[in-house]
């Protein structure tokens, strides 16, 4: 393939530029329809209508109130905004127009650090504006040329454009198969030229809706001594009984990650991201990583939210609210499953991806449950695979069940009437 000039081959190849131009134009009413609300258990949405003649659209003026399963708001917290988080614009202002290694740290940032260590059960954390900068800017001052990592084949686009910026050799791995991870790790210690390897993964596969085998993942990562870096951007606060992610959910100690990453812009309802981990590890991000030194500070109303819904999550509300994600999650994953359609991922991941395969179906059901007062998003390449076009479900805590009833009737709607049941052409799940 042609290379662009950092050597690596361009995003858009002949092939992408083929389905942007031809596929996309013609679903494009799926995508980037603004919003008028707050992501809560509802959200209002611009109306929108297709001219599919010229595959065109235009906006109606009208909004359009719509149960929202479109949002990663898993908990439920993402429409709040408390009383320390205005307290805290007229005290600091929106933004600190700085770095954090320059005027940029108020007591905010340095109490969310010491609330998240503790939440987490480690030792320290140090926390960023953006989620997706956390991984692109902190990955090249933890890895680098001598590394090794070795990626899952279906990470987050902030993970592959972390590690090629930082210049680490990368082998992927098939997508939680931990006996190719195996046979990768073991080739590349006989080689015995890589000074260190590092695999990298996440804790929910937003697309997939899977869940990372943590136990035997971390059994393995000890007995060949290679280190963990692991997203928990869909996982933090929305898995295992205390919201502490997939370590809280597999039983595992957090301690036996070497690097944990998350974001704040799911469970937690606000934004930026944090690294975690041993107080080391640390002291290492704020130094050699991008975003400490050249990045302006998480602005400090975003800290007091973060703080809040750190705290919220902690206590007896939490633990109301992870009980009834989970009730939710499971409920809504057995109706789907009686419709006998297509559903992937792990029982607990609050991530639920309905399979419908082609894009032009997933343009229609998209459409079909938006008509019919229901927000949710359609997924497909190059974030899937080309012909696995999928319809994903974000579960959360704030919906009730009668709302649940109301959404799974208009998605057997669009099941009957776009043939979304599998048959022996798309054959059921393994
Ligand atoms: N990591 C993963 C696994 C993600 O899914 C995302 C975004 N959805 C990010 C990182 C980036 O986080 P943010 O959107 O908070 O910048």
């Amino acid at each position: 393939t042609e290379k662009n000039r950092e050597g690596y081959a361009p995003l858009y190849n002949p092939f992408e530029q083929f389905i942007s131009r031809y596929v996309y134009r013609r679903v494009r009413h799926c995508f980037n329809t603004p919003i008028c609300s707050a992501p809560a258990a509802e959200i209002t949405i611009m109306e929108r209508q297709s001219d599919d003649y010229n595959w065109t659209f235009r906006f109606t003026g009208r909004k359009l109130k719509c149960l929202n399963l479109s949002s990663y708001n898993y908990l439920g917290l993402g429409a709040t905004s408390p009383p320390p988080v205005a307290a805290a614009v007229r005290q600091y202002g929106l933004s600190v127009c700085s770095t954090r290694a320059e005027l940029g740290t108020t007591p905010l940032h340095r109490e969310l650090e010491e609330t998240l260590a503790r939440f987490l059960g480690v030792e320290a954390a140090v926390v960023f504006g953006m989620g997706f900068a956390t991984n692109t800017l902190s990955l090249p001052g933890l890895v680098g040329p001598g590394t090794l990592a070795l990626s899952d084949e279906n990470n987050h686009a902030s993970l592959i454009m972390g590690l090629r910026r930082a210049r680490a050799a990368v082998r992927v791995f098939r997508h939680n198969d931990l006996r190719h991870l195996e046979r990768l790790a073991v080739e590349a210690i006989a080689e015995g030229t890589w000074r260190r390897i590092v695999i990298v993964a996440e804790g929910v596969y937003s697309m997939e809706g899977t869940v990372v085998p943590l136990r035997a993942l971390v059994a393995l990562k000890r007995r060949l001594r290679l280190q963990l870096y692991l997203d928990e951007a869909h996982s933090a606060g929305a898995m295992g009984a205390r919201g502490r992610g997939v370590c809280d959910h597999a039983r595992v100690p957090p301690r036996d990650v070497d690097v944990l990453m998350g974001t704040f812009t799911k469970s937690f309802g606000a934004a930026g991201g944090y690294i975690a981990g041993s107080a080391a590890l640390v002291r290492r991000v704020r130094a050699a990583g991008h975003a400490h030194a050249h990045a302006a500070a998480m602005p400090p109303p975003v800290c007091a939210q973060v703080l809040w819904a750190l705290r919220t999550v902690a206590g007896p509300e939490g633990e109301r609210r992870i009980l009834a994600l989970e009730r939710n999650t499971a409920y809504f994953r057995r109706r789907l499953r009686e419709m006998g359609v297509v559903v992937l991922g792990h029982e607990a991941s609050p991530v639920v991806p309905l399979m419908v395969y082609t894009f032009s179906k997933m343009a229609a059901t998209v459409e079909v449950l938006r008509r019919r007062g229901v927000a949710a998003v359609g997924v497909g390449f190059p974030a899937t695979p080309l012909n696995a076009a999928r319809i994903r479900f974000c579960m959360t805590a704030a919906h009730s069940r009668a709302q649940l009833d109301h959404c799974l009737q208009q998605v057997e709607y669009a099941v009957q009437h776009l043939g979304l049941r599998y048959s022996r052409l798309t054959p059921p799940p393994p």
